[in-house]
């Protein structure tokens, strides 16, 4: 599949992108930070990594004038601490980088884990945290070739009107699938944003919309700059487990993060799940059950059952939702279990 005809612009400075996508992003500038639209045809897409964009751009997902190519923007990779203790990564920070980082591997191991498990090292030498953020949902029918989509009437998400995974209503409900934002949710990541003479800080839990189609709210004249990680969850204990059909490349079906601070009386957890909902999702109800008391089996199990309420797996992928489901509750359980330190 050839790529499809657009203009490579590369800036070598963050200035520039900025101006280039007020110019010519599809999004008025100064619009303050709308549901990312969908994508049509024209105006720019950013490129990172490259290592999702290249391949939608051969399936002719998107079909843009021009390709931003921040690789050769200064200051937006790298890994720094802050004075107040907090941690800094640039968003064109590769996965390979943070991977090998003992920082995050020794304040963020939940960070650590979940990084570890995406796609192959050749591609975590490529793909950037902020790619990974920004990743666009998937759905098995979307991410296909423009000539199969073609022969099922195209979908919701880009060329048609009808969701195939569910017929009824007028939503795209393409899973996102991507293993790092669920660890940052634990962990209460925020990200900077930067777009022509403004930067905004937002925490990455206000990022994501729910919609399979307009995923996140990012103006399409704005750049994830930064991500942010608080000192005050540094030194949680954190586990990252991940449902695939091949033990690597394999895109997440169902993931499940858990930072998790104490262990006796009240513990401190937080945990996040991906791959089945059209967001990564902080199970803010679980966490609020289990700082009732010290981890009982009891208590891990109803926390597991409300990790698995929150998940709203549709037949986007390969394996059944129910699995999907199921899993997220089996896999909460189990890294609550081996955090807590007990067998499970
Ligand atoms: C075979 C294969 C297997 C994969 N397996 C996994 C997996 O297991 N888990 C997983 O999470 N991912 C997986 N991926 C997807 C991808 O490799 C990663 O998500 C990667 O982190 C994307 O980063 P990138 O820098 O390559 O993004 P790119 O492809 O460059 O960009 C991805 C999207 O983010 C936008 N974007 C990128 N950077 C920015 C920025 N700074 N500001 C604003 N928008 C931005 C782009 O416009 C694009 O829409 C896989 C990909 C392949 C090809």
């Amino acid at each position: 599949m050839a790529l499809p005809e657009f203009k490579l612009v590369r800036p070598r400075t963050l200035e520039h992108a900025a101006e280039f996508l007020a110019q010519h992003a599809l999004t008025a500038a100064g619009d303050e930070a709308p549901p990312r639209p969908a994508r049509r045809s024209g105006g720019v897409e950013i490129i990172a990594g490259g290592t999702d964009l290249i391949p939608s751009l051969r399936q002719r997902l998107f079909e843009p004038e021009y390709v931003l190519d921040l690789r050769s923007v200064p200051g937006l990779r790298g890994i720094r601490e802050l004075s107040g203790g907090d941690i800094e990564i640039g968003g064109l920070t590769t996965l390979r980088e943070i991977e090998r980082s003992s920082i995050v591997c020794q304040r963020y191991p939940v960070l650590s884990e979940a990084v570890k498990t995406v796609a192959s090292p050749v591609i975590r030498n490529m793909a950037t945290i902020g790619g990974n953020i920004c990743l666009d949902t998937r759905c098995v029918w979307y991410n296909q070739s423009q000539q199969w989509r073609r022969s099922c009437g195209f979908c919701i998400k880009k060329d048609g009107d009808l969701c195939h995974v569910a017929p009824g209503g007028q939503k795209c409900w393409a899973a996102f699938s991507a293993d790092t934002p669920p660890a940052l949710l634990c962990l209460g990541a925020e990200i900077e944003i930067a777009s022509a003479g403004a930067i905004r800080r937002v925490p990455l839990e206000s990022f994501y919309t729910g919609e399979g189609e307009a995923r996140m709210r990012l103006g399409r004249n704005e750049i994830l700059t930064r991500v942010i990680l608080p000192g005050a969850t540094a030194g949680c204990r954190g586990a990252y487990r991940k449902l695939r059909i091949r033990g690597s490349i394999d895109y997440p079906l169902a993931g499940v993060a858990v930072a998790l601070r104490g262990n006796d009386g009240m513990p401190e957890a937080r945990i996040a799940i991906t791959g089945v909902n059209p967001a990564p999702v902080l199970v803010k109800k679980a966490g609020a059950l289990l700082a009732h008391g010290a981890l009982s089996g009891d208590l891990v199990s109803a926390a597991a059952d409300l990790a698995a309420a929150a998940a709203k797996p549709l037949t986007t992928s390969a394996l059944t939702p129910e699995y999907r489901r199921e899993m997220v509750r089996v896999f909460t359980r189990r890294a609550l279990m081996e955090l807590a330190g007990a067998p499970y």
